[in-house]
């Protein structure tokens, strides 16, 4: 599709779910105006980006993610580092869709990056489903955001604060809060009343190859998910959880993909990242703890 069909379809998308939307600044309504941009009555305007994602931002952001990460993350997707991840969110999602009590789903990615796995799960939940399934993916960052509206014009990508979602009360069925940081405030407002919460949080294991070359033993020692789980219990009625462990096996190119990608290389120097890469490691941990929640 070009540049300008990508921008018509993404703008006849928003026309369509235009309801979901409201200003991030007056928080009116937001409509659709002249195929180009989002207008509230109060005359904030949001211009659709070419690649098709509209920014919501009202004020820059900068943020420790840049497009190499994001690269890196769309290929370690590529490479099906997250897919029994992603399988079995969308069956927990399809499992859960009758006590939700609608017939559309409608999901919201709080922290899309670059979109891949608001993407897969998409077209999951929909084939389980057999039924349309509308995903909205939003981020602080306009690189992960643009690369996410370049390859998937099937669902809504927006560069928004999570602390002012563009969104009015009670539009989502699904927020999805995947390796990312939360805002339950925010979420509790989104969501319907019998809609899910579903964070996904590392556990102990998670790239514990990748750890014990970059970090000492106290430091390792010292990483829990115990604190995330408990401000969740806190903000969120917590229904189910759940730990998901696999190995997966990466070449050398996926490996060096994955360093990119994780947070965890972020303290590490040029020498370490080079030392872990010419360790040759072939198996990676997979270690995450997946929250389901329901508003209190
Ligand atoms: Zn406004």
């Amino acid at each position: 599709m070009t540049r300008s069909g990508k921008l018509l379809a993404s703008a006849r998308l928003m026309e369509q779910n235009k309801a979901l939307f409201r200003c991030p600044i007056c928080r009116d309504a937001l409509g659709v105006d002249e195929v180009k941009s989002l207008l509230c009555v109060n005359g904030h305007r949001f211009d659709l980006a070419k690649q098709g994602y509209v920014n919501m931002l009202t004020n820059p952001s900068r943020t420790k993610y840049d497009k190499r990460m994001f690269e890196a993350r769309k290929m370690i997707n590529q490479a099906s580092f997250f897919e029994p991840l992603l399988v079995r969110l969308s069956e927990i999602i399809s499992e859960r869709q009758e006590s939700m009590g609608n017939d559309k789903v409608v999901l919201l990615d709080a922290g899309c990056g670059e979109g891949s796995h608001l993407s897969a799960l998409r077209e999951k939940v929909s084939s389980l489903l057999e039924s349309d399934v509308l995903g909205i993916g939003i981020d602080i960052s306009k690189e992960g955001v643009q690369m996410a509206a370049r390859d998937d014009g099937s669902n809504l990508w927006c560069v928004a604060d999570l602390a002012k979602c563009p969104f009015a009360d009670q539009s989502f069925h699904v927020i999805l809060n995947i390796l990312s940081p939360s805002n339950y405030a925010e979420f509790e407002r989104l969501l319907t009343d019998d809609g899910l919460l579903i964070k996904v949080v590392p556990d102990s294991e998670y790239l514990k190859e990748l750890r014990s070359l970059l970090y000492t033993e106290s430091e390792r020692q010292a990483y829990s998910n115990e604190q995330t789980v408990e401000l969740f219990k806190q903000s969120f009625e917590l229904l189910h959880q759940e730990r998901l462990q696999y190995k997966v096996h990466l070449d050398p190119v996926q490996l060096e993909h994955l360093v990119y990608m994780t947070p965890l290389s972020w303290g590490a120097d040029e020498q370490q990242t080079r030392q872990v890469l010419s360790k040759h490691l072939n198996e990676i941990s997979c270690d995450f703890l997946i929250l389901i929640g329901r508003k209190k």
